[in-house]
């Protein structure tokens, strides 16, 4: 299949690339490069030995008209938008402006072209503090953020777009904690400034660019009082993509998948696997826990299990040898 991938560059985007080739579909990117390089592109294409069309065009601007013009897509995965709950908080127009209004110019384009299937980026943020784990996909949506909101925005978009047009396809991919890089070495995750989330700062504290980390509480109800979350491996996370479209392009229906390993691991676990397994050393301390963050959260994963005949394959272990080994190959990212 032809596949459009917007925010191809980015990081779930550019493994989401490698696995589309690597099955065989071609390969069409969209991505302003504001949170991310072309270089990625480039070593997607070095690591297949394939060729990728790319557009520096931004989803929200009347250019991306000429793409859908100079291609006819089967399909499009859509991960291009912006990701960071603390400044949607601070910036909230931008966060409508580029997630939603940039997923409805995609929608009316999808539609004036005839292009039926579309595989949206959602997030496990849509179901805010959910009070029962493992989280299903039939647990309340209660985003607790404007970037939350816009997520369930573009989900309830296509909700409607798919009771209206018969044969259009939304698979909505709620992903839970997306870490790790390519096996490779070639293409991880390369924050820009201080990273928020905990495996690009451990990395961080590892190769000296900040002395500890800040562990945000050690009282809650876990197995040592560090909240808990559910990783899930980047690798297999693209490939549940690849599998999502092959599976359910023609459904013609809407569907939400969660997107997760089920498993929960605590922080101090987390911190303990990659400083064992890297033989580097991961200071700690505690801090007050970080406002707004749940105690545990883990994803119940059997509709994708069933759905796609997909499962996560990738350990903790390979989490953190991945994203160390990506660190020590890219000091300085891409
Ligand atoms: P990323 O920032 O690495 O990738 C997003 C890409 O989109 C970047 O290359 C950026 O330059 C591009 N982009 C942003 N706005 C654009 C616009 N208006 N036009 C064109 N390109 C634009 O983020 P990621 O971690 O790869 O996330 C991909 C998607 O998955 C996002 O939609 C994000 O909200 C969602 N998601 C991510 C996580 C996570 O923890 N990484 C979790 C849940 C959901
Ligand atoms: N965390 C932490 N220190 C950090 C970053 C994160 O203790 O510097 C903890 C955080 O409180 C949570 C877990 O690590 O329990 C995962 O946080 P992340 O921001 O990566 O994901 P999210 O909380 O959005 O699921």
């Amino acid at each position: 299949m032809k596949i459009l991938v917007t925010g191809g560059a980015g990081y779930i985007g550019s493994h989401t690339c490698v696995e589309l080739l690597e099955s065989q579909h071609d390969v069409v990117v969209v991505d302003n490069f504001s949170n991310s390089s072309p270089k990625a592109v480039e070593r997607v294409e070095a690591l297949t030995n394939k060729k990728i069309t790319c557009y520096e065009v931004d989803i929200c601007d009347v250019e991306l008209a000429q793409v859908f013009e100079e291609h006819q897509f089967d399909a499009v995965i859509h991960f291009a938008g912006l990701k960071a709950v603390g400044e949607s908080t601070k910036e909230p127009l931008s966060y409508y402006q580029h997630n939603v209004q940039g997923s409805l110019n995609l929608l009316r384009m999808m539609k004036k072209h005839g292009v039926k299937t579309l595989i949206f980026s959602s997030s496990a943020t849509v179901y805010g503090q959910a009070k029962i784990v493992p989280i299903d996909e039939t647990s309340q949506l209660q985003p607790q953020s404007p970037y939350g909101q816009t997520k369930l925005m573009v989900e309830q978009m296509c909700k409607d777009l798919s009771a209206a047009q018969d044969d259009f396809t939304a698979v909505m991919l709620r992903y839970f904690n997306p870490v790790g890089a390519h096996q490779s070495g070639m293409i991880g995750e390369n924050p820009t400034g201080i990273p928020n989330n905990l495996l690009p700062f451990i990395s961080q504290v590892a190769v000296g660019t900040h002395p500890e980390l800040r562990v945000f509480g050690n009282d809650y109800n876990t197995v040592d009082g560090t909240g808990v979350r559910d990783y899930i491996h980047v690798v297999d996370l693209a490939q549940g993509h690849v599998k999502a479209l092959e599976a359910l392009h023609q459904s013609n229906q809407f569907t939400t998948l969660n997107l997760g390993s089920g498993k929960g691991y605590s922080v101090l676990e987390v911190v303990d696997a990659f400083s064992k397994l890297n033989d580097v050393k991961v200071p700690t301390i505690f801090v007050p826990r970080r406002q707004g963050d749940v105690e545990i959260c883990y994803a119940a994963c059997d509709k994708a299990n069933q759905l796609l005949d997909w499962e996560t394959k990738l350990s903790l272990s390979d989490m953190v040898i991945d994203t160390w080994r990506w660190q020590t190959n890219n000091p300085q990212g891409y």
